[in-house]
């Protein structure tokens, strides 16, 4: 039997939206307008005003290979004839398997465990877990805080918020309900500034006074997303690394959105050449078509772990290793290794820093920086959103400012013409807003 409907009109969504749906950091008093997407391919999304936009956000990070890659999505209605789900206690399958291999190959030498989730922010929680009850294996319960940087972002469950900036992550709101961790400074070095040892003044600090009392250090390699679109040196990550050896501190990467090759690499820890003891994946893992996370983990910390009381890591979600989703990553990754990434995503950085260039001379423009398939333009002041965004629509494109950040990380398939296109607008707007 199949179900048919008649599809809701347009002004029937903008109505339920508006009365009923949140939106990610939304409210519903809010002047933001929303904006109804009817189907998108390659690098467009194509809305039901008919308006076609060109997408410089894939999806927060997600879309690797554009929407619609008919690749992903012919397997995984594949799949979905085979097995859509199942249980993972006590069972396990093909595609689960398949995808494990790859991420172990693929992941810094070491990481040789993995544990699927459904989201970035649970597999931060998942990491967090892990090096809690490492330490506790290890006889250790004291040593369960995390060490986490001023202006990262690690997602917005309650164990993940903890370790987010204490400021943007608004830990006043929640303040005898999260975690107190402890704080060090934002990387001050610059991603292609000289490297010095003073870079690590404060870090060092902090560890001297609560390595007793820490289980991990946990950052963002190189680059810290949400927080700021901050472009740090790679040297501090290895100095980190060393740090944390010396220490006895595990160390949490989360490469949610550097993972995949974003940043040049395929994930930012090896611009520093080094293996975290834990690593979290996400967004792209999918190739933005579904919802899949994954936390690696090396042998170390697993035997630690499964060695000592109570004999089992404590978690295990509903959908864990859920077939479309392991099956969509399986294809994405194939698809991303089959390409030739490294050079679409010099030609992508080159693209973005000679499209966004012109905008520096703008007074009320901080700064213009890339790295990898990443594109920011900082401004003075936080933009209004209410106001640049539909100017952003107006000229054909989609993006999602925060602050005083406007960002772009096209799909690697955007072709040069398009990336043009996308800069261009951007610029304009820029010219336009602060001109008002
Ligand atoms: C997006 C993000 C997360 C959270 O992932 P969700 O899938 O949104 O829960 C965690 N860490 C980093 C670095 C991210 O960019």
């Amino acid at each position: 039997m199949s179900i048919e409907r008649s599809p809701l009109s347009e002004a029937e969504i903008m109505r339920i939206d508006a009365e009923h749906i949140w939106h990610p950091y939304s409210s519903f008093k809010s002047a933001v307008p929303v904006f109804p997407v009817k189907s998108a391919q390659g690098v467009y999304l194509h809305l039901h005003s008919g308006e076609t936009l060109i997408d410089g956000m894939s999806s927060w990070w997600s879309t690797l290979h554009g929407y619609n890659a008919t690749a992903i999505s012919d397997a995984i209605a594949k799949q979905a004839q085979q097995l859509s789900h199942v249980m993972f206690g006590g069972l396990t399958h093909e595609p689960a398997a398949y995808l494990t291999k790859q991420l172990v190959k693929l992941s810094p030498d070491g990481l040789e465990k993995v544990f699927l989730s459904d989201s970035g922010s649970v597999a931060v929680e998942i990491a967090m877990k892990m090096a809690i009850q490492y330490w506790h294996a290890k006889g250790q319960p004291n040593k369960n805080k995390m060490l986490a940087l001023r202006n990262g972002y690690h997602g917005d469950t309650i164990g993940a918020m903890s370790v987010c900036d204490p400021v943007t992550g608004m830990h006043h709101l929640f303040k005898n309900t999260l975690t107190q961790q402890v704080f060090t400074e934002q990387p001050a070095c610059k991603f292609h500034e000289q490297w010095d040892e003073s870079y690590l003044t404060d870090i060092k600090q902090q560890i001297a006074n609560h390595k007793h009392e820490l289980a991990a250090v946990i950052l963002e390699p190189v680059v810290q997303g949400t927080g700021g679109m901050h472009f740090y040196s790679p040297e501090y990550v290895k100095a980190v690394k060393a740090l944390c050896e010396a220490n006895n501190l595990l160390l949490i990467a989360d490469e949610i959105a550097t993972g995949f090759g974003r940043t040049g690499k395929m994930f930012a820890c090896e611009h520093a050449g080094i293996t975290p003891d834990i690593m979290c994946l996400g967004k792209t893992l999918t190739g933005g078509t579904m919802t899949l996370a994954a936390t690696l983990c090396t042998n170390k910390v697993a035997d630690t772990i499964c060695n000592a009381e109570p004999g089992v890591f404590m978690h295990g979600p509903t959908f864990m290793g859920n077939p479309l989703a392991c099956t969509a990553a399986s294809v994405n990754i194939d698809l991303l290794l089959n390409s030739n990434w490294q050079s679409n995503i010099s030609r992508l950085q080159t693209g973005l820093l000679e499209g966004l260039l012109p905008c520096k001379h703008n007074a009320k423009v901080k700064d213009v920086r890339t790295l990898g398939a990443i594109g920011v333009v900082e401004m003075q002041e936080p933009v209004d959103m209410a106001k640049i965004q539909p100017m952003f629509v107006e000229h054909g494109v989609w993006l999602r400012p925060f602050g005083k950040l406007i960002y772009m990380m096209p799909a690697y398939i955007m072709q040069d013409e398009q990336l043009k296109t996308l800069t261009q607008a951007v610029c304009n707007v820029i010219e336009k807003y602060t001109a008002q």
